[in-house]
């Protein structure tokens, strides 16, 4: 037999109930606050995401699944949205009616990691991108909004993290505070790092190898060099969250795993996943327009791991599963074909009905409506033919009503919304 394709997965039905019931919250939260659906391809050409997410990135570096097509151009699995996101952005000039656009987008995402609980190699993200706007305050609102998604999904466990990564002109001072460290340290370095603590210090921060990240204790603060400006914009961000009674800690070791960030970053991070601690990350990426070759305009914006939040999500599975309303239970043959046009037409009506098609005893038939959790049978044999009558059984009171075989959808259709309106 052939099997999936390790850390990928299949979603089933009994926990995609629970997948959809997080996806129309995320989307109507995102909705609320003025975000637009937006659709970009699975696959991109792999300079969009080199040159965007960093060349000396772990996802660059290692992650991505990259091969040539059939002509030789080379692709990519989309590791993150956000720079496909920037590309459409782009590439449609939906800057030029409104630099100001926001935009949410749901699926897959693709990186050859090593798979364990809460790290897939296809894993699906909810994403935010908010382009155009340079107000602190922005960033703010996203946290705002990943922190009620989690209350709406009773995941109550969690922290918002916040740094700040400095502007071009400041991040340079930290760099080389940085590096000087960095040299002092050394030996104690993995090989990655002993290679991009030159090439690309910062990254070093983001290692996950114990003992770089032991050796990284003492590391100077990025905090500590912001220019006026970063300091103000952070300042801000802090007293916005308060305002707004978010609770956060300052986590100067925030770098994140993409090079395009910039001033605030955040991550929400919950104790309930072991060491896939965080939930969503996010943050300002204001060069990541003019570096795709666009105008310079500001983003940010954040990616919700969609597979750990199914992890943690306090809403109970078993009652989002689908029951039929109805289950209708035909003996023999006539009664059947006339059955089978009820629940064509019940289905039509937005009732959810299920109906046994083969030629079942009504014991089995009724086994199979209360394994199934329906609401209601509609029995019909040879006899209610015969009177012109059908069986309406309610299967909790267990109360039972003969319905008019004319006019029976209509009728059924009013009993059980009338009962399902009942508190
Ligand atoms: P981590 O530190 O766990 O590797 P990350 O910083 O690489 O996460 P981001 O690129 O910021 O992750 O993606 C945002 C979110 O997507 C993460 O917070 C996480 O919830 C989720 N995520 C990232 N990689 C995976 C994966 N391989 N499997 C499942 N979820 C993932
Ligand atoms: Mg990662």
């Amino acid at each position: 037999m052939i099997q999936l394709i390790r850390g990928f997965k299949d979603i089933l039905p009994g926990e995609v109930e629970l997948w959809q019931a997080i996806e129309k919250i995320a989307r109507a939260l995102l909705e609320d606050f003025g975000f637009k659906e937006i659709r970009i391809p699975i696959m991109e050409r792999t300079e969009l995401f080199a040159r965007s997410i960093g060349e000396d990135t772990d996802i660059v570096e290692k992650e991505m699944y990259t091969f040539p097509d059939r002509k030789g151009d080379l692709i990519t699995l989309r590791p993150e949205a956000t720079a496909s996101v920037v590309r459409a952005y782009l590439q449609h000039r939906l800057y030029a009616p409104d630099p100001v656009q926001k935009y949410y987008t749901i699926g897959p995402m693709f990186r050859r990691e090593r798979p364990q609980k809460g790290r897939y190699r296809q894993f699906y993200q909810i994403n935010a991108e908010v382009l155009g706007v340079a107000s602190p305050l922005i960033d703010v609102q996203l946290i705002f909004i990943l922190v009620a998604l989690c209350a709406k999904l009773a995941i109550t466990d969690i922290n918002a993290h916040i740094n700040s990564l400095g502007c071009p002109d400041c991040r340079p001072r930290y760099r080389e505070a940085l590096t000087g460290f960095l040299a002092s340290i050394a030996a104690e370095l993995c090989a990655d790092c002993r290679r991009r603590r030159v090439r690309n210090p910062l990254r070093v921060l983001d290692c996950k190898v114990p003992s770089c990240r032991e050796a990284m204790g003492e590391a100077p603060s990025i905090i500590d060099s912001l220019c006026d400006e970063c300091q103000r914009d952070f300042e801000t961000v802090q007293a916005a969250l308060q305002d707004l009674k978010i609770p956060f800690r300052v986590d100067k070791r925030l770098v994140r795993g993409l090079d395009y960030y910039a001033r605030t970053t955040f991550e929400i991070q919950t104790g309930s996943l072991g060491a896939q601690s965080a939930v969503a990350g996010g943050g300002r990426y204001d060069g990541l327009v003019k570096l795709l070759g666009g105008p310079d305009l500001p983003g940010t914006g954040f990616a919700i791991g969609f597979d750990r939040l199914t992890e943690i999500a306090g809403l109970n599975a078993a009652d989002l599963l689908p029951k039929p309303k109805v289950f209708i239970a035909a003996l023999g043959e006539r009664s059947r074909a006339l059955a089978f046009k009820w629940n064509c037409r019940l289905g039509l009506q937005g009732l959810r009905v299920e109906m046994d098609l083969g030629d079942k005893s009504l014991k089995s038939q009724m086994k199979r409506a209360d394994r199934l959790g329906a609401g209601y049978v509609l029995i019909v044999g040879d006899k209610e033919l015969e009177d012109g009558t059908a069986l309406l059984r309610n299967m909790q009171s267990k109360a039972q009503v003969a319905i008019p075989i004319e006019g029976i959808v209509a009728k059924v259709k009013e009993v059980v919304t009338a009962a399902n309106s009942r508190p």
